[in-house]
């Protein structure tokens, strides 16, 4: 998905309609950051507001992620290629979530088999130290890669405005959290809550 090209053309659709943003917000029911936002490329709409922003633009949700008006001929075509790019989108969100499952997975064993030999094996106390700091840094080591992969896995969602979003690295690890939600702030609305993470679009 060209995000730029789909914001350009939004923004086209919209003045050629002859109103401002703030007018679209409040048709969507959203705020006019979130229509400055997709107009400038930085986030495309979610998908249950796809249909009324179309057709508060009068264009179909094909020439709205294709990012301009379509022939007929050119229709079809474009359609399954739309398809095809948000399954693949959806496809490798999936697949770096399972990533970050398994490689929590490895490091949870090895970090528990190193404190096991630690802890049971006779060996020199130098060696003793070695091998728990070796542990330490394994945990900390697997816990930032399992984040580093969850966190580009999809999207989280403001439960207060329902923008979708994806948090920065940083935020996201100070984040208090629970196994679906994530204490963040909400880019469009400001507001920090527990936000849902969602897998697909
Ligand atoms: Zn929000």
């Amino acid at each position: 998905m060209d995000q730029i090209k789909i914001g350009r053309f939004i923004a086209e659709a919209r003045k050629s309609r002859g109103i401002t943003q703030r007018q679209l917000a409040d048709e969507l029911s959203v705020s006019d950051k979130t229509i400055s936002k997709w107009e400038c490329g930085k986030g495309l709409p979610e998908v249950s507001l796809m249909l009324p922003l179309c057709g508060a633009l009068n264009i179909t949700v094909n020439e709205l992620l294709t990012g301009e008006r379509l022939s007929e001929a050119d229709y079809r075509k474009k359609a399954e290629e739309n398809m095809m790019e948000l399954m693949e989108e959806n496809r490798e969100n999936k697949k770096r979530m399972a990533l970050s499952v398994i490689c929590g997975i490895i490091t949870i064993i090895a970090v528990l088999s190193l404190i096991v030999i630690a802890a049971f094996i006779e060996m020199h106390a130098a060696l003793r130290i070695a091998i728990i700091v070796f542990a330490v840094l394994t945990a900390a080591a697997g816990i930032g890669a399992a984040c580093v992969l969850e966190v580009k896995a999809g999207y989280f969602e403001c439960p207060h405005c329902k923008a979708l979003f994806v948090p920065t690295t940083g935020e996201y690890v100070k984040g208090f959290h629970t196994l679906t939600r994530r204490r963040l702030t909400c880019p469009e609305c400001g507001k920090t809550s527990m936000c849902r993470h969602r897998i697909v679009r």
